[in-house]
């Protein structure tokens, strides 16, 4: 992702998280509070060995051996566990490097002849060069991706697998969009989601039952050990009920701390792959957590991510996921 104007950013606080996720876990386990009766619990520990399973292929930015074996993977790892699993291949000409690339979107469906249909999104790819690297010969090369890119997917990829233990009463679509973070430039960025925002409906029609996505929510970059995720501008002003609905129910988890509403992010628009399909008539929000300091460096590697942070937004899209009405 790309950010427009980033204000209000507070120095990275060592140490905070893992003390404080303990303490909220405590008071889960006291509460036994966990979204809901029959749900099956969020592991952020599985979830940080799919960040890592991932990082494992190296740097995986579109067009490389590496992004190929991670899409197989995604898609084998889908397969296992949604109702239906399909891709959208595209072809994608880039003008800074003439030539094309095939891109693929990968999609998990889960339920069946369902009324109602929420989208959950996030980026496989990763950025082919390491922008924000002072040092030249570093910039050049190909970031990991842990916390941008891997993150988001490894916490889809977990509730997968909730979702074929017990499926939500809302129909559920995972989509492992390609191409966000190609560039160099933002005219070469989100390339996966502005395929699909194109066709979406001609994507989604092997599904049964679908008629719409009531919304959509993408997570990007949300395994940082120091996770402090604050409202992002373009989903406040485009679809603030959504925004609503997830600080809520990270209210109800007790995780205000980490969803702050205290810090509204004020200035802080982020280009993400919500603006595609927010463009395209998709209703969708963007959970990300910028204040990163490794972001588009070579330093965004699995230990700079937690399996507590995974944690907290693993629980609190569990919550919204399973909180959802079938619909009439
Ligand atoms: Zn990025």
């Amino acid at each position: 992702m790309n950010a427009l104007s980033i204000m209000h950013i507070t120095p990275a606080v060592p140490n905070r998280l893992p003390v404080a996720a303990a303490a909220v876990f405590l008071i889960l386990i006291l509460s036994g509070c966990t979204g809901g009766a029959g749900v099956p619990k969020f592991d952020g520990n599985n979830a940080y060995a799919l960040l890592k399973r991932q990082c494992d292929f190296g740097p995986r930015p579109l067009g490389t051996p590496a992004h190929e074996k991670t899409a197989d993977f995604l898609a084998a790892e889908l397969k296992k566990y949604a109702d239906r699993q399909f891709e959208q291949s595209f072809t994608y000409q880039s003008p800074s490097r003439k030539r094309a690339y095939t891109g693929r979107n990968i999609f998990g469906v889960f339920g069946k002849d369902r009324k109602r249909w929420v989208l959950l999104l996030a980026h496989y790819d990763t950025r082919p060069t390491a922008d924000e690297e002072v040092d030249h010969a570093k910039a050049r090369q190909p970031i990991l991706g842990a916390n941008d890119g891997a993150s988001g997917c490894a916490v889809l990829l977990e509730l997968a697998k909730m979702l074929h233990k017990k499926l939500a009463d809302t129909g559920v679509v995972i989509a492992f969009i390609d191409g966000e973070d190609f560039g160099p430039g933002v005219d070469e960025m989100f390339i996966g989601s502005k395929a699909f925002a194109e066709k979406w409906r001609e994507v989604m029609k092997p599904v049964r039952g679908f008629d719409k996505f009531e919304y959509g929510v993408l997570l990007d970059m949300v395994g940082d050990k120091d996770l402090e995720i604050r409202k992002e501008s373009y989903s406040t002003q485009r679809a603030p009920d959504i925004v609503a609905k997830i600080w809520n129910a990270a209210a109800e988890l007790e995780y205000d701390k980490y969803f702050n509403s205290a810090k509204p992010g004020l200035g802080q628009m982020i280009q993400d792959d919500h603006l595609p399909l927010l463009a395209g008539g998709i209703k969708c929000v963007d959970v990300i957590d910028f204040d990163y300091p490794y972001w588009h460096t070579l330093e965004d590697t699995p230990d700079k991510c937690g399996a507590a942070s995974l944690q907290i937004v693993g629980d609190v899209v569990t919550r919204v996921v399973y909180s959802e009405p079938a619909g009439e």
